[in-house]
């Protein structure tokens, strides 16, 4: 038995799991921060990581941790009704709960780590951090036939006053926000088996707003508001 300890805490602009897209670099707009806890947040640690785009963040799915590992998982990928083995999968249900992504390095300060392209919850506890190697991780050849393609995407619109309430709230977080909100929710992130009857509202949490849509047809997202959280 070994115990871990996160080095440090992601500050994220997904403030809910809903609408976070399934695998980082699907929303290049998708920005956070590491706050690395003592003591690797004087600069020493992270020293060297200038040199470097991109890094790997190992980390803990601490809102999907269950006491009992599952065997086989259904994947939102293969429509939530086929199971494959948990090992086959990148499912959040997994033993010990550990996830990685390959993500933008955008700035080194001591103590804090600017990224983006993430596709991780606000608050997660990051566990470890790796520089990614170009000639040993990208594996020329390698193939998933499982997930050989990025997820296909779906066009997104918006009702006039939302993008300029998108724009505004841009402007105060001095974020991407209309580029977030379009490629988070062009990855369509209802589940597969449900219908979207046009009059349905969905949601979630982006910084801090409330993101409204609906699907005026069942390929087709039109966002109706951007307001802040409640
Ligand atoms: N790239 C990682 C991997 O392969 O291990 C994560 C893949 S997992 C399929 C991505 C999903 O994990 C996101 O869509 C989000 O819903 C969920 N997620 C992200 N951070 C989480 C956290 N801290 N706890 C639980 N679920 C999380």
């Amino acid at each position: 038995m070994h115990s871990v300890s996160p080095v440090g805490y992601l500050r994220s602009c997904f403030r809910e799991k809903f609408a976070i897209p399934r695998q980082p670099q699907l929303a290049p707009a998708a920005r956070g921060v590491v706050e690395l806890l003592p003591p690797f947040n004087n600069g020493e640690a992270v020293d060297g990581l200038q040199q470097v785009s991109h890094v790997w963040l190992l980390f803990l799915f601490h809102q999907a941790l269950e006491e009992q590992p599952r065997l086989k998982v259904r994947p939102p990928r293969l429509g939530g009704n086929q199971s494959i083995g948990v090992f086959a999968s990148r499912a959040t249900h997994r033993p010990n709960g550990i996830g990685q992504s390959v993500v933008r390095l955008d700035k080194v300060e001591a103590g804090c780590l600017w990224l983006s392209g993430i596709d991780l919850l606000d608050g997660t506890p990051i566990l470890d951090i790796k520089p990614y190697v170009p000639y040993a991780d990208c594996v020329e050849g390698a193939h998933n036939h499982i997930a050989a393609t990025a997820p296909a995407t779906i066009p997104v619109d918006w009702q006039p006053e939302a993008l300029q309430q998108a724009q505004l709230h841009a402007r105060r977080l001095n974020e991407p926000l209309v580029e977030l909100i379009e490629q988070c929710l062009a990855q369509d992130p209802r589940p597969a088996y449900q219908q979207p009857l046009p009059e349905r509202r969905y949601g979630c949490r982006l910084w801090d707003l409330d993101v409204r849509w609906h699907y005026p047809q069942p390929q087709h997202i039109c966002v109706l508001e951007v307001l802040p959280a409640a």
